[in-house]
């Protein structure tokens, strides 16, 4: 049984007549652990009818470049074998998505999304919940404790969130039951139309790297950010990647988690992304490995508390990408210093070819440029110094939020917003008053001198590129 607090309906249409139960797939890209798929399957069984899962992809997709449809699409691909192996059907449609779940959708008897927590994403499922003419169900599975659940409203910081959080952790922290259809996908039926509006990919499921990266060819995308060779996309990786880090890095995450020049911590946010790997999933096995309760407490503290955090903020923020939907205190004591005189000042494109007098720096947009990832620590100080490099911080915050969800893979997500917003005193408190920051936490080069060892980090970096030039 799915928790019925996962379970949102869209509309008040009833369900139809229809040849199947449609699961339009956008943020959950996972044949396992998705409330979402099994929910749709369990609804199929009872009309006794098959399920087809329909994924639209579009040129436009909140800007999105080729490093991201190129990840994206390699975990898609092994989605779709996986789907196939349970007797679901899957297509891949080249089109805006909701219009693409409202075409696929129209035989449908019911329609099943996942649940998003951007904006787009939520104009999108409103957009198919009106104009479809079945019932539309929302089944949220990237979070462990639903959004609305936890919290009704924008949480101050994670302190104010947690407890409501752990309350909720032994309801919702429960294995999604796998559901096997009752009704496969009849041979050669097609899964909705394709009219000329919609192409339908060729079939992806047994395509190399670099047939998937030539199918990208027909979209209108930023070529320039090329796809990444640290990370392969997929569920398989992700749990690959889980297995290694529980048996390496977990026992040490509470030591090792702020030390950038080692690779201590999961690597699993672009993946979490995507929605190839459940948040759910990643808990369980964690709390089940044999690791001792710091560190694993540690790293739980990312995992469900300040990533549900992020999707708070989303949720319960219009404004969650703009300047404006920092706290006031924030914007007041920045307001206030914006006339201190700053040392220097980077342009935009400067910043992003590393070109500032800081080494340390510069290997961190090195680090994100080139792999699209880099360590939780540099982007604290990579952030930070960008606000003293710049004319206002309204000018910063675009900077920043461009950048990063250009170049890092897990970019363009909820933990990108709140991650960018922490910089001017989201989710933080008041520090003491100084210069250019006003009362907003400050970090410099030697606190990261004295916390980790940075020429180790710079090293580390500098061996990565080489090796990928
Ligand atoms: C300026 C700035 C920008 C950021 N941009 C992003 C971004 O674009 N995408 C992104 O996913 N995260 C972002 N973060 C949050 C965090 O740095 C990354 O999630 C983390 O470093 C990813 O590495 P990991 O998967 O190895 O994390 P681990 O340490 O292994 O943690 C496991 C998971 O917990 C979550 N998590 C960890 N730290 C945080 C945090 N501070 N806030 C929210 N969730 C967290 C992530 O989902 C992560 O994958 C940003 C932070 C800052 C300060």
């Amino acid at each position: 049984m799915i928790h019925a607090a996962r379970i949102h309906g869209l509309n008040d249409k009833p369900i139809r007549k229809g040849g199947f139960v449609l699961y339009w797939m956008e943020q959950s890209q996972r044949a396992e652990w998705n409330h979402a798929l099994e929910y749709a399957v369990e609804q199929a069984n009872g009309l006794k009818l098959p399920v087809g899962v329909v994924f639209g992809l579009t040129d436009n997709y909140s800007g999105a470049n080729l490093r991201h449809h190129a990840f994206m699409l390699e975990g898609l691909q092994k989605t779709f074998q996986a789907l196939e192996k349970r007797g679901i059907k899957a297509v891949l449609k080249h089109g805006h998505p909701a219009d693409v779940a409202l075409e696929t959708g129209r035989d449908a008897a019911l329609i099943v999304c996942d649940r998003g927590y951007l904006r787009h994403q939520r104009e999108w499922r409103a957009r198919v919940a009106g104009k479809a003419t079945c019932k539309v169900v929302e089944v949220e599975s990237d979070v462990v404790v639903p959004v609305e659940t936890a919290s009704d409203h924008a949480e101050y910081m994670a302190h104010t969130l947690r407890p409501k959080l752990h309350r909720y952790w032994a309801e919702f922290l429960r294995p999604v039951r796998r559901i096997t259809p009752g009704r496969p996908w009849p041979d050669r039926r097609r899964l909705g139309t394709v009219g000329k509006k919609f192409m339908e990919f060729p079939d992806i499921r047994n395509s190399s790297r670099a047939v998937l990266q030539n199918l990208l060819k027909e979209f209108k995308l930023d070529r320039s950010v090329r796809p990444v060779c640290g990370f392969t996309g997929g569920t398989a990786e992700a749990r690959k990647r889980l297995r290694r880090f529980i048996m390496g890095n977990l026992p040490f995450y509470d030591k090792n988690s702020g030390q950038p020049q080692e690779d201590g911590t999961s690597g699993l946010s672009p993946y979490l992304h995507f929605g190839q790997i459940s948040p759910l999933f990643i808990a369980l096995e964690v709390q089940r490995s044999g690791v001792l309760s710091e560190p694993k407490d540690r790293f739980l503290e990312q995992l469900l508390v300040r990533r549900e955090l992020a999707t708070n903020f989303v949720w319960f923020t219009p404004d969650y990408d703009q300047y404006s939907g920092l706290p006031a205190w924030a914007k007041q004591t920045l307001k206030k210093h914006t006339k201190d005189r700053r040392e220097v000042l980077y342009t935009l494109e400067e910043l992003e070819q590393s070109k500032t007098h800081d080494s340390y720096w510069n290997a961190a947009m090195d680090e994100m440029r080139v792999t699209g990832f880099m360590h939780g620590h540099m982007r604290m100080y990579w952030g930070k110094k960008v606000l003293e490099w710049s004319r206002t911080p309204e000018e910063v915050f675009c900077n920043l939020l461009t950048l990063n969800n250009k170049y890092f893979l897990d970019g363009r997500d909820p933990n990108s917003c709140a991650g960018v917003a922490w910089v001017f005193g989201k989710h933080d408190q008041a520090w003491k008053e100084r210069k250019i920051f006003g009362k907003v936490r400050y970090m410099n080069a030697d606190g990261l001198k004295r916390k980790c060892n940075i020429a180790a980090y710079t090293a580390k970096v500098r061996k990565r590129l080489e090796a990928v030039k």
